[in-house]
């Protein structure tokens, strides 16, 4: 059984940034979002493009955090790291934004359990493809605790992460279990190719890019 690891104070979380952008991937790409990005990271993907996250960051309580995600008047709050689910106060902070009635996506990279989440919350399990290096980190019971309105999202490097995912998809019946994301490696593999491999499968998956990329320079922080 995966765990998390971090437990900080009683309702205190480590936060690198808040921010307020264009949700950039998923089935909810290119709405007004707040983001809360969360300290720490147990994985080291090869193409990490948050590595800011694994040790900046300051202590705010959950009613700190609340307030600054209300200051912006947005609905949707987007929960993500660095690996959220490290710090065990994340599942409060979920908890408490649902409560207030607020939409809450959370992106994990699939290798800590998203069993312990609030239901409310939609989840976004970015299973590591073999290039990202983290493949083994997978935590695959996570399928089990998938629902309708979760993402599973596939980042695909080279050919050999696409077949991986291919397989994978079939393996655990995911088709079945939540929509499916395919995005390619930013600057690792050409978006037209990978948009050619899932046409010429037929494969039922949503093809995306990270907009934010694209809106922005690729290495700006907090948008
Ligand atoms: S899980 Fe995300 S934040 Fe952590 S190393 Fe991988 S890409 Fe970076």
């Amino acid at each position: 059984m995966q765990t998390n690891n971090i437990q900080t104070k009683p309702d205190i979380l480590i936060v690198n940034e808040i921010f307020y952008s264009i949700q950039g991937e998923s089935t909810h790409a290119g709405r007004p979002c707040v983001f809360v990005r969360l300290t720490y990271c147990n994985l080291r993907c090869t193409y990490c493009d948050t590595a800011y996250a694994f040790e900046e960051g300051l202590e705010m309580t959950i009613d700190e955090i609340i307030e600054k995600v209300d200051s912006y008047k947005c609905n949707l709050v987007e929960i993500t790291g660095g690996e959220p689910l490290v710090q065990v106060n994340a599942h409060k902070l979920t908890k408490a934004l649902c409560d207030k009635g607020y939409e809450v996506v959370l992106e994990t990279g699939g290798s800590l359990s998203i069993s312990d989440i609030d239901p409310r919350v939609k989840r976004i399990v970015d299973f590591k493809c073999p290039s990202s290096g983290m493949e083994k980190k997978n935590f695959w019971e996570n399928v089990n605790y998938l629902k309708n309105d979760d993402e599973v999202k596939f980042v695909i490097g080279d050919r050999n992460d696409y077949e991986w995912a291919k397989e994978k998809i079939g393996e655990y019946g995911l088709v079945d279990k939540c929509t499916l994301l395919m995005s390619p490696v930013f600057g690792a593999i050409d978006p037209k190719v990978l948009a050619g491999w899932i046409l010429e499968d037929k494969l039922d998956v949503r093809f995306q890019i990270q907009i934010q990329k694209y809106i922005w320079q690729p290495d700006a922080r907090g948008v």
